[in-house]
């Protein structure tokens, strides 16, 4: 059994056709790359899947559970976390701050800051701005953070939504041996990312969206070299 399976899912905005019938699984353990163009459909899959977008038809499992319906905040309540596209860290609270609300729905107080302890190891430069403004914090640190926020509540299936976004080459490097070791550490990943070769080269296998449909699937390995895959991540 995978712990995510889309099963011929669409979902549209208003008269828009978003998504359409798009089957796609994740197995335990997987690094999964969602790619396509620009309005392929790739946020919209991802927030189908947090329940963040109501999709009309199709069904959504998730460890063996459908969750097709279930509120957002259920989906993050059973393991499901997303790291919003554009990062949407809230920037007149402090990383502290971001970081408890990563965490709101857990009742454990004691582990939680456990937990906070554990992610100010891992990225000392959350722990050394803590009390900051997230707002004012660079790019890569508020993907940084974003990320943080999102592990802080245990998420069995992380999704990630374009990480390295206007990052530099070397943050790119970081949040990408961060998505590595998150991955070994037991997190399930499905990463949505334009940067479509380092994707690739980061994960299982991938899955190609154009124009709200999928078109590939496979190895990520096979896929890389594919010149039809790179045509359609490029927008035709
Ligand atoms: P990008 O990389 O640009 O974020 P994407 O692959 O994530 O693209 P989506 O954001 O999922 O694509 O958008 C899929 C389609 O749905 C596009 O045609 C887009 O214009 C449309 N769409 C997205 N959000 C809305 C919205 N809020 N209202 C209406 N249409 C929308």
């Amino acid at each position: 059994m995978a712990l995510l399976e889309i099963e011929r899912l669409s979902v549209n905005y208003g008269a828009i056709q978003a998504i359409r019938d798009i089957s796609l699984s994740v197995e335990e353990g997987e690094v999964v790359t969602l790619i396509g163009a620009n309005g392929a459909g790739k946020t919209t899959t991802l927030r189908a899947v947090s329940r963040m977008m109501r999709p009309v038809s199709g069904r959504i499992m998730f460890a063996g559970r459908d969750i097709t319906r279930i509120p957002a905040d259920e989906a993050v309540r059973i393991g499901i976390a997303q790291s919003p596209e554009g990062r949407q860290v809230l920037a007149r609270q402090s990383v502290q701050d971001n970081l408890e609300l990563g965490a709101y729905t857990r009742r454990d107080a004691a582990e939680v800051k456990g937990d906070i302890s554990r992610m100010y190891e891992r990225f000392p430069r959350l722990g050394e701005r803590r009390h900051q403004l997230a707002g004012t914090l660079s790019g890569g640190e508020q993907q940084m953070l974003a990320i943080a926020r999102a592990m802080m509540s245990r998420p069995r299936l992380l999704l990630l939504d374009e990480p390295s976004l206007g990052l530099a080459p070397i943050i790119v490097r970081e949040i990408f041996s961060i998505i590595r070791e998150l991955n070994e550490q037991g997190t399930t990943i499905l990463l949505v990312e334009q940067n479509a070769k380092l994707a690739m080269n980061s994960s299982n296998r991938t899955y190609v969206l154009e124009a709200g449909q999928m078109t590939f699937t496979g190895q990520s390995a096979q896929l890389v070299n594919d010149e039809r895959v790179l045509h359609a991540y490029l927008g035709g």
